[in-house]
C-alpha cells in the first residue's frame, strides 16, 4: 500500500494520497490549500487514478483543493453532514479575528461546492480504490469532524486522523462548532480505545501511534480511554 503524506498550504495541512498499488485508483485524504500541484505530481509519478476524495472536517486548510479536484477527476468527495456549512462558509469554522484574515487569504467566494459530495456517519465503511475506509464520527475539534482507518499490509490499522490528534498535542476545540467535552470523548474512543499498533496519520506534523501518544501525550493523560 503506497500512502503519500503531501503537507501544503499555509497552515501546512497534511494532504494524503493512498493506493493498494502503482498504475491503478487512488483516494485522495484532504486536499486543502495548494495541494493540487503535489498531488498531481504523486498520480503521474505511480501512475493514479484518483477514486474519490475523503475529507476529515470541513476547515478549509483541509478542504480547499477538493471541489477543484473533484471536478477535475470526476469523482464523489465523502464529509460528514455536520460540516458541509464550511464549504460554502469558512469563516463560520474560525473566531471573528481569524475569520478577517481568512477573507484575504482566501478571497470573497462565493465558495465552490465540490459537484458530487457525499455525507459520512459513523459505523460506515467505504469501499474504495480496492479499499475498505472504516468511518468513526469524532466530533469536538468540529460537529462533522470524523477519523477514516485502513489495515496496513502487515495487518496495522492506519488512521487518517485529521485534526484529532497530533504527535503530541491534540485539534483546537475554541473555534466555533467546538466541544471540549466531546473531544474528550472521541480522543477516547477513537485514539485511546485503539491497539497500540494503530498508526495516526494527523491533519498537521508527523504520524505518530496510538502506542506513543498513549504515553507521551499530554493532552491525553486525564482522558479515560
Ligand atoms: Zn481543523
Ligand atoms: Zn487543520
Amino acid at each position: 500500500m503506497l500512502i503519500a503524506a503531501l503537507p501544503s498550504g499555509p497552515l501546512a495541512a497534511n494532504c494524503y494520497v493512498l493506493a493498494p498499488a502503482p498504475g491503478g485508483d487512488c483516494v485522495i485524504v484532504d486536499p486543502g490549500q495548494e495541494a493540487s500541484a503535489q498531488v498531481a505530481k504523486v498520480l503521474a509519478e505511480h501512475d493514479l487514478t484518483p477514486a474519490a476524495i475523503l475529507l476529515t472536517h470541513g476547515h478549509f486548510d483541509h478542504v480547499w483543493s477538493a471541489p477543484e479536484l473533484a471536478e477535475a477527476h470526476e469523482v464523489p468527495v465523502y464529509l460528514h453532514p455536520a460540516d458541509h456549512g464550511l464549504l460554502t462558509e469558512p469563516a463560520a469554522g474560525v473566531d471573528a479575528g481569524f475569520a478577517a484574515q481568512l477573507q484575504m487569504l482566501l478571497g470573497p467566494g462565493p465558495y465552490p461546492v465540490p459537484p458530487d459530495l457525499r455525507e459520512v456517519a459513523g459505523d460506515q465503511t467505504l469501499a474504495l480504490a480496492g479499499v475498505e475506509f472504516a468511518v468513526e464520527h469524532t466530533p469536538g475539534h468540529t460537529p462533522g469532524s470524523v477519523v477514516y482507518t485502513v489495515t496496513a499490509e502487515d495487518g496495522d490499522p492506519v488512521m487518517f486522523a485529521g485534526d484529532l490528534v497530533f504527535a503530541g498535542s491534540i485539534g483546537r476545540t475554541d473555534f466555533p462548532g467546538g466541544d471540549a467535552a466531546e473531544m474528550n470523548r472521541s480522543l477516547a474512543s477513537a485514539v485511546l480505545g485503539r491497539p497500540d499498533a494503530t498508526r495516526i496519520l494527523p491533519g498537521h506534523g508527523p504520524g505518530t501511534t496510538v502506542e506513543r501518544e498513549r504515553a507521551t501525550n499530554p493532552y491525553l493523560r486525564d482522558i479515560a480511554g
